[in-house]
């Protein structure tokens, strides 16, 4: 059977693609089918045509611009062998010895190209192969006239407390952001999942997460994602630019997740897509030059949050003429961006001060200094001058604070999630029937460590493993070791990890 036969019968799954402009059949409209298994879409066909109709054919008889056709793996005609002879004695003719008796064949290529074809470049079929240029990339066909069914059905939205239990159970601390967080999404899918609701259209729940690096914002995202069963598309803001300029397009994120969603459109468009790092895109101060990747950025991201059609590459990150395009509508997308904003504090201390500072109750200038997750006080005022566009932040209607971690909570993370890091050394030790314990000084002093290094949770796996890779190492050289302990001794370098052997345990 052929390629296209197979198409034709599993054509509930696979859209046929244009071989020239790549746009699918739903995008392009009906194929004509040429010899080969080609397809191409109506406007491709038009254009070819009218450009034969301009072309000079008295210039096709120059036997250099017949060369630069044939040459091995362009788009060749189905020529005889006969033919094909032929047409390499023209080559040999046309080429110019060297002194040393060789053949430069590359000389016919340096002729001016396209010459007499005017508009129309050569395929090089070889960069076809391995690729499928018959149709069959993989994009799920929409059917038309059926809604698209939700990928969440309402009684499968888990209702908010049950999601933030969920949660409790991988993410340490951050209360209130669990429960705005499992508030938000829960009426985020149940819009989606019943379209609109009446007439009153329940607004999106874009979510913007303010925390300190290291808090948990990434990995809160990702839990929830894994949580419900949705894809997720991880985008770092610093990476995006203006349309045209180095860099990603701001609509790459949205491939981005049709990649996560296995290229299924309809489980794409009910995704979630987090842009991290949002804080980067901030309109820069005092710039004369124009501002790429800052408030242009902010600008492109307006359409995408609030709900659009867009077209993207399907299987590749940027916009060509060999990959096929697909719509997808980001109506129902969920945006979570998130964002350390540095030194926003001082905003909010300067807001604070400026009004408890009038009238008798006037506070001290250092009132706010002590005072822990003032982060938490952020209002959109403050975030606006921070600079972020009204526009922008208009479209992140849920704003949501997370503290920066303790020393208590360092200590939780290390042991309480359910694939808290201990939890994953010990079940490797166990493997060996070796039972691995962490006293409680130990666990202060890995907490201790990291806090000193400022990045939050990120700091402890990289504590950890510094001392874990000699116990991996020794520990399998002894079957007699039953239990090692982990001291705090061993983890400030002033001694070594209690071993005990099995018999004596
Ligand atoms: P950021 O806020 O910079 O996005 P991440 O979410 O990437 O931080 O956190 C890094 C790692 O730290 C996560 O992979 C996770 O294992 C751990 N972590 C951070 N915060 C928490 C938390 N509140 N509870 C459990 N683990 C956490």
């Amino acid at each position: 059977m052929s390629d296209f036969d197979e198409n034709k019968q599993d054509g509930q799954e696979y859209e046929e693609i244009c071989f020239l402009c790549r746009r699918p059949e739903s995008k392009a409209g009906k194929m004509f089918h040429m010899p080969g298994n080609l397809c191409v879409c109506d406007d491709c066909m038009r254009k070819t045509m009218d450009a034969m109709s301009h072309m000079d054919y008295t210039s096709m008889m120059n036997p250099n611009l017949v060369s630069q056709m044939f040459t091995p793996g362009m788009g060749k005609p189905d020529t005889s062998e006969a033919e094909e002879d032929d047409a390499k004695q023209q080559i040999t003719a046309t080429s110019t010895d060297t002194p040393d008796g060789t053949e430069e064949r590359e000389d016919s290529a340096d002729t001016p190209k396209g010459h007499g074809f005017p508009n129309i470049s050569f395929i090089n079929l070889a960069d076809l192969q391995g690729g499928d240029m018959f149709g069959r990339t993989k994009i799920k066909k929409k059917k038309k006239g059926e809604p698209s069914k939700p990928i969440l059905e309402l009684k499968d939205i888990p209702a908010p407390h049950k999601l933030k239990e969920k949660l409790d159970e991988y993410v340490i601390g951050q209360e209130q952001a669990k429960k705005i967080i499992s508030v938000a999404v829960y009426n985020h899918y149940k819009r989606v999942a019943t379209g609109t609701m009446d007439d009153i259209e329940i607004e999106k729940s874009n979510i913007l997460l303010l925390g300190p690096t290291g808090s948990g914002k990434t990995y809160l995202v990702k839990t929830l994602a894994k949580l419900l069963d949705v894809p997720l598309a991880i985008a770092d803001a610093t990476t995006l630019t203006e349309a045209g300029y180095i860099g990603d397009d701001i609509e790459s994120v949205v491939s981005k997740l049709l990649a996560a969603a296995d290229n299924d459109v309809e489980r794409a468009e009910s995704g979630i897509i987090f842009i991290d790092e949002i804080d980067k895109i901030a309109k820069k101060k005092n710039t004369t030059s124009r501002d790429v990747s800052g408030e242009s950025v902010q600008q492109g991201m307006l359409k995408l949050l609030e709900g659009a059609e867009v077209e993207v590459p399907v299987g590749a990150n940027s916009k060509n003429a060999m990959v096929p395009l697909t719509t997808i509508n980001t109506r129902n997308i969920l945006f979570i961006c998130g964002g350390a904003f540095p030194d926003i504090e001082e905003i909010i201390k300067q807001r604070l001060t400026k009004t408890a500072s009038i009238g008798y109750g006037a506070t001290l200038k250092d009132a706010f200094d002590k005072e822990k997750n003032i982060l938490r006080k952020v209002t959109v005022e403050d975030i606006r001058k921070f600079g972020m566009i009204p526009e922008f932040i208009g479209r992140l209607p849920i704003i949501c604070t997370l503290e920066g971690l303790n020393k208590s909570m360092l200590i939780d993370i290390l042991k309480e999630p359910k694939n808290a890091i201990l939890k994953q050394y010990q079940k490797l030790l166990a493997l060996d029937e070796v039972d691995l314990v962490f006293s409680e000084d130990a666990l202060e002093s890995i907490a201790e460590k990291a806090l000193e290094r400022d990045t939050g949770a990120r700091a402890l796996r990289a504590i950890i493993e510094e001392f874990m890779l000699d116990i991996m190492y020794e520990i399998p050289k002894d079957d007699n070791i039953g239990r090692v302990t982990i001291t705090r001794d061993y983890i400030e370098g002033k001694g070594a990890p209690l071993i005990e052997m099995r018999g004596t345990m």
